[in-house]
């Protein structure tokens, strides 16, 4: 088989990932390797199989062609040595915290994480004895003071949930350079399109795959990338025996739903900034979170390490409070009320009843959430159509907005 160059762009690479195969030809589709067991002609051979990530297949659980293709299509747009498929997010988050961590260890985090990723190291810290600092991930230098003997590892997000804040990864991964320190980075809301964490230096990088690089909404899965193949192995090594491992169809729904990457981040990144834009100047909105924006505390950063557009994920504040986005979020036509995000289709949350329901008031001010903050996840409609659909719901849910806020 004639190996691809390496100076293919990302979009190229989508749609070329590469393919295992026999000399003469291949299948163009990846095929659903429906067999979670392999049968061997040499016992020697069997005995080597167990041995590592990238040895022969013989036992589900371990590995599968399908799904070795999604880990080579994930690692290759990320830029890694190696990586590990998962059933899901959460599936490849606890694979590498488990697989990374040991009681008295600790962790530096930041403060806005995913609520499910933030439940493991609550968990680890009660039940495991991890310690765990959290930073507001701004400032190198608070992640330089938060450093003990003991760290083990630095855990970010490229672009944070709701409030889409952008890390500067560069800077924090430079301030714990040379200690040891293990830096991973959740870049479900960039996707590679838009960075690729392990060329700022981060050793790991994890993935909901359920979010953008399935991209339908019909696949559960997650991926962990690697900058070593010492890690990958490290890390396959406790997955293969924690067992949260991705299934073929899944593997297959991910590849396919990959191959249009490019194409829909792309748009996505244009409608949000449109939708931005136009929300901004909407007299029953309050505030508008998007990097894409020049007042977004992050605008200058997300220009320096985001390629190509600032995601699809932004949120907003309505004048109203809680009532004002609950019911914004209930006179939505085209969009869906739904959790997730990264699929074809746009959503809307309300992070104050939904996802952040169990922060009071002030803790949701401490997130940069207001009970009247709606979660947006673009999708890839027409952006008018999806204005007007915005537009009406704001108009139903009947704004009461103090003179004070009121725009020229
Ligand atoms: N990381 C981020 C940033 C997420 O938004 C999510 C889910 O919403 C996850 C991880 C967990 O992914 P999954 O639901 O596929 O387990």
């Amino acid at each position: 088989m004639t190996s691809l160059p390496e100076t293919l762009h990302v979009e190229s690479r989508t749609v070329h990932p590469p393919a295992a195969g026999v000399p003469g030809s291949r299948p163009l589709g990846v095929p659903i390797h429906q067999s979670h067991l392999f049968a061997f002609d040499d016992p020697d051979a069997l005995a080597e199989a167990f041995s590592g990530p990238e040895e022969a297949f013989c036992y589900g659980r371990l590995g599968n062609p399908t799904v070795r293709a999604m880990e080579s299509a994930i690692a290759d747009l990320e830029g890694g040595a190696g990586a590990l498929a998962a059933a899901s997010g959460m599936g490849a988050i606890n694979s590498v915290l488990l697989a990374l961590l040991r009681s008295g260890d600790h962790v530096i985090a930041q403060r806005s994480l995913y609520g499910g990723t933030m439940a493991t190291l609550e968990d680890l810290a009660a039940r495991w004895g991890v310690e765990v600092t959290y930073v507001a991930g701004d400032s190198p230098a608070e992640v330089r003071a938060a450093l003990r003997p003991t760290t083990r590892l630095l855990y970010l997000e490229t672009i944070s949930n709701p409030t889409a804040r952008v890390a500067d990864l560069p800077a924090l991964i430079d301030a714990v350079r040379g200690t040891g320190v293990v830096s991973v980075v959740d870049n479900t809301f960039a996707t590679p399109l838009l960075c690729r964490p392990l060329d700022h230096g981060a050793d790991v990088v994890v993935h909901s795959a359920t979010k953008y690089l399935s991209g339908h909404g019909d696949a559960l899965a997650g991926a962990a990338v690697f900058a070593s193949r010492e890690l990958h192995r490290l890390v396959w090594d406790h997955a293969s025996e924690l067992g949260a491992c991705a299934d073929p169809f899944t593997a297959w729904l991910t590849l396919r739903g990959m191959q249009t990457l490019a194409l829909r981040v792309r748009r996505q990144c244009d409608n949000a900034l449109a939708l931005a834009a136009l929300l901004a100047a909407h007299p029953a909105v309050a505030a508008v979170h998007y990097p894409g924006l020049p007042g977004h505390p992050d605008h200058e950063l997300a220009g320096r390490l985001l390629t190509g557009g600032s995601g699809g994920v932004l949120s907003f504040d309505l004048h109203g409070g809680r009532d004002a986005g609950r019911a914004f979020c209930g006179a939505v036509r085209l969009a869906a009320l739904a959790p997730s995000l990264g699929g074809v289709q746009t959503l809307v949350l309300h992070p104050a009843s939904t996802s952040h329901r169990q922060l009071t008031d002030e803790q949701l001010h401490a997130a940069g959430i207001s009970a009247g903050t709606v979660r947006l996840a673009v999708g890839i409609e027409h952006p008018d159509d999806l204005w007007t659909d915005l537009a009406q719901a704001l108009q139903a849910r009947r704004p009461v907005v103090p003179a004070s806020a009121q725009k020229a």
